[in-house]
């Protein structure tokens, strides 16, 4: 067993390190830095040897909790059998084979063909360009257009950024200018009119929809792409029936529907994939990653359906399209470990229990005097902070009172996510019912010390 190193060590080096999403000038303070240096169930150990629960599932990802063995085993099993071979060409092999099978199983309707890459953002940028090449094939080149959402994030790849809100590329550039129209965010606490039932902010969600549709025009825009939750842009809950009404939509306008479930699918929000079980609509094309393999390997799927596949399989069409480690042979062998324990033990099942009691908890927070709105749910949970409730007015962008909690969350054992003026939370799907009691006392008494922090 190699020597742990020392904070300081890990830190002087970690100075070449360019973290993601950071404020990097921020970073340079060392004690800005938080190293995990191992991680056990639904615990992660930090190093200076301090045990927290990780309220962010690594990044809504590790679904089964850490240090599975049968995950561990299957990825050694089969670096041992076969370590790297490629799924190009007539390339293909058993464990990219067997997972796509039993991806198509669990997916909704006529999802029955997958593509392996090896994030969620290569998976995004995978259905777009599957979709262009399918309305080329049809003999409509100039469907190419792409909806997408205020409070989206697809991902950082250039297309995937594109389509992700604009608010997420602040200073920087994004791809294919002119070719992602963004809708209105589907948030109703955002909405502008606070008089606004939820039902007719979704009359106004949909006519802004068949507007821009409209004003477009069909013929123009291949796909619309949606998180059945937005979830990096705040955990954004569309109105009842959202999902549901844009799949119509769509559908009237032979706009294919991509569903982004990188985070959704795998058990988080009760199912396999929400799509259907969970908002009750099949779309056209459904995304994944993290779940998948509840991040012990780097892995996504593009799930299409049979119709999209017929024409992309068409005699004389060829398909230019893939990674070097689609469908890796040790991400692969992970997935299928990682599904068989979520079925064995009914860990969607599960979720639907303590998932809600999780939901339930942290909504009951709504009556901290800063707390303006608790959304989500189950295992996925965003608490926005607000300077003033009664008339929703928000902290200063710069405030960072989502910072100040998560601090306060981390010195009391916690790990959450910070989100400008929101928290983030989004654990392991294996939690016991005393565990997420001590989460949402954690995250109660942490607002509240950041409320005495700010003189409340
Ligand atoms: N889509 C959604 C909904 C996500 O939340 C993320 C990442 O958080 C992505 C896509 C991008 O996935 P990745 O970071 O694996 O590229």
């Amino acid at each position: 067993m190699t020597k742990m190193p020392s904070t300081d060590e890990i830190l002087t080096k970690d100075a070449h390190l360019i973290q993601s999403f950071a404020n990097l000038d921020a970073l340079k303070q060392a004690d800005a830095r938080t190293a995990i240096v191992g991680a056990d169930g639904v615990h992660v150990i930090d190093s200076e040897g301090n045990r927290l629960l990780d309220g962010i599932g690594g990044l809504w990802c590790v679904n089964v909790g850490h240090k599975r063995r049968e995950i561990i085993d299957a990825i050694t099993e089969q670096l041992e059998t076969l370590d790297y071979y490629s799924t190009f060409y007539n390339f293909t092999h058993p464990k990219a084979a067997a997972l796509a099978a039993k991806v198509a199983s669990l997916a909704p309707g006529n999802l029955n063909r997958v593509h392996f890459g090896n994030s969620g953002s290569v998976a995004n940028d995978s259905a777009v360009r599957m979709l262009h090449h399918y309305f080329n094939r049809l003999g409509k080149p100039k469907k190419k257009k792409v909806l997408s959402r205020h409070g989206a994030y697809h991902g950082s790849t250039h297309l995937a950024m594109a389509m992700t809100t604009p608010a997420y590329s602040d200073g920087w550039d994004t791809a294919a200018d002119g070719l992602v129209h963004h809708l209105m965010e589907p948030c109703h606490y955002h909405r502008t009119d606070p008089e606004m039932t939820e039902a007719e902010f979704l009359d106004v969600l949909i006519e802004d929809a068949r507007k821009a549709i409209h004003d477009i025009g069909p013929e123009n825009i291949a796909c619309f792409i949606a998180e059945p939750i937005q979830g990096a842009g705040g955990v954004l809950v569309a109105p009842d029936g959202y999902n549901k009404a844009m799949r119509e939509l769509t559908a009237e306008n032979e706009i294919k529907y991509i569903a982004d479930e990188v985070v959704t699918a795998f058990g988080r929000l009760g199912a396999m994939f929400a799509s259907q079980d969970v908002f009750g609509m099949t779309p056209d094309i459904i995304t994944t990653a993290k779940g998948l393999t509840s991040g012990y390997q780097p892995l996504s799927a593009t799930i299409i359906d049979d119709e999209i596949y017929e024409v992309i399989s068409e005699p004389g069409a060829m398909f230019l399209h893939g990674m070097t480690y689609s469908g890796h042979p040790a991400a692969a062998a992970a997935a299928l470990a990682n599904i068989e324990i979520m079925e064995r033990e009914d860990i969607p099942g599960r979720v639907k229990t303590t998932g809600k009691q999780f939901e339930t908890g942290l909504k009951g927070l709504i009556d901290l005097d800063i707390v303006g709105d608790v959304r989500g749910s189950h295992f996925m949970i965003g608490l926005e902070f607000v300077r003033d409730k009664a008339t929703r007015t928000p902290f200063e962008a710069d405030a960072n009172v989502g910072m100040a909690v998560a601090q306060h969350c981390q010195k009391r054992g916690l790990v959450a996510r910070a989100l400008g003026n929101s928290l983030i939370l989004s654990p392991t799907l294996v939690m016991t019912p005393e565990q997420i009691d001590v989460v949402v006392g954690t995250v109660g008494e942490s607002i509240r010390a950041t409320m005495a922090d700010l003189g409340r």
